[in-house]
């Protein structure tokens, strides 16, 4: 693990000369960061230096020592070594205790300490430091799989992929304790058959009522989605979701090895909404997602066709599975929807009926299920692309 620069056995007994910095020479913010990146620890042995904390603060041991001398003469240890203008700068100077500050000035030991290996011991210090401070702080979280029937086979995401994505994202996944920190939903048979949609909610229901429990006794916290489903049961998912606890939801990608992991480097996209009001709204209004795809109005069932008809879609009007790779996307659709929801409330006071048509990827699916708001908005029919024709199979926000 070490090499031999780590532990110093060097004994420093000969006569010392007084070569610590003056504390009036060296700029506050230089000394606060010198302090804090070596947090607060001798750069070379890694004594801490915050000495005992007594009633009123704590008592500082630690000296800051030039690395090329203070002054360009011989007697100022490496202080010919190398042309310095600002021998008080951050990059010049090192937290050390006082027992190696005195070994590196010292006049047997001097030529050992260039200025080249004290910049090399206090940078490995400072690295190591940075490293444990900033890979500590996950967030335990629970995730919550939803897998259901592709193309005939039932596709879900593995505990392999899920741990992966929550890792990248700074988060402790899949950890079993009394309540399940993983909770599994099945969604099992037939789209093409009726009695598959109910089914589904049913099981969608009954999995969220052991979330909530592990939620009320205090045991999850946080929520990670990761859900494989028609759009319709994504949209009613959303719809069920408690929206007190704080839930990140996850984003199965097509292309490369990128598996369910939000891609920092993705491109952030936006959203526009239309709309398409005719006078004298009735009671009835469709809202259309064209994210993976374009919605054809003309596609509509016939019964959808002369309503008040509100469409939101990528701004660059680029359609497809890897619209949504950065998780900004997702939080300016989220944002867009809610406002076109409230615009749709605005235009058609009189709606006791809505009609979600969508073709979006997973997330943006969940997501507008979540806006749905009980009460201010009426119950909304979620329509799946069945033979070229659209046709309600789940009723959200009852
Ligand atoms: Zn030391």
């Amino acid at each position: 693990m070490s090499d031999p620069a780590d532990t110093i056995h060097f004994v420093a007994s000969k006569q010392v000369r007084d070569t610590s910095v003056k504390r009036g020479d060296i700029k506050e913010p230089v000394r606060l960061a010198l302090w804090a990146r070596a947090a607060g620890c001798c750069v070379m042995c890694s004594t801490v230096l915050l000495g005992s904390r007594t009633y009123l603060h704590s008592v500082l041991a630690g000296e800051l020592a030039h690395n090329v001398g203070a002054t360009a003469t011989k007697g100022s240890p490496r202080g010919l070594a190398e042309d310095i203008t600002d021998r008080e700068a951050e990059e010049n100077l090192l937290l050390l205790c006082h027992a190696c500050h005195r070994l590196i000035d010292d006049e047997d030991h001097v030529a050992y300490f260039t200025p080249e290996r004290l910049r090399a011991l206090k940078k490995k210090h400072e690295d190591r430091v940075r490293v444990a401070a900033t890979s500590g702080g996950m967030r335990r979280t629970a995730a919550l799989r939803v897998g259901g029937l592709v193309r005939g086979v039932t596709a879900m995401a593995s505990q392999r992929q899920t741990a992966d994505a929550l890792l990248a994202d700074g988060y402790l996944g899949l950890v079993n304790s009394r309540w399940q920190g993983d909770f599994l939903c099945r969604i099992a048979g037939d789209p093409s058959r009726p009695s598959y949609w109910r089914a589904a909610q049913e099981e969608i229901d009954a999995t969220l009522r052991l979330v909530e429990q592990s939620v009320a006794s205090g045991e999850v916290e946080h929520l990670s989605i990761f859900a494989i489903a028609p759009i319709p049961l994504l949209v009613y998912l959303g719809s069920r979701l408690d929206d007190k606890t704080d839930t990140r939801l996850y984003q199965k990608h097509r292309d490369g090895d990128q598996g369910w992991r939000w891609d920092a480097n993705g491109s952030i996209n936006d959203f526009s909404s239309k709309a398409d009001v005719k006078a004298g709204t009735g009671t009835e209004a469709v809202l259309a997602a064209s994210l993976t795809a374009e919605i054809q109005q003309s596609n509509l069932p016939d019964a959808l066709q002369n309503l008040p008809y509100f469409e939101i879609r990528p701004m660059a009007n680029r359609f497809g599975p890897s619209l949504f790779s950065h998780p900004q996307t997702l939080r300016n659709f989220a944002g867009r929807w809610r406002t076109l929801l409230a615009e749709v409330e605005r235009s058609c006071p009189r709606a006791t009926t809505w009609h979600l048509i969508a073709a979006a990827p997973i997330t943006a699916a969940i997501e507008m299920g979540r806006a749905f708001m009980r009460g201010a908005q009426p119950p909304t029919e979620v329509y799946e692309r069945q033979n070229d024709t659209y046709t309600p199979v789940v009723l959200v926000n009852t």
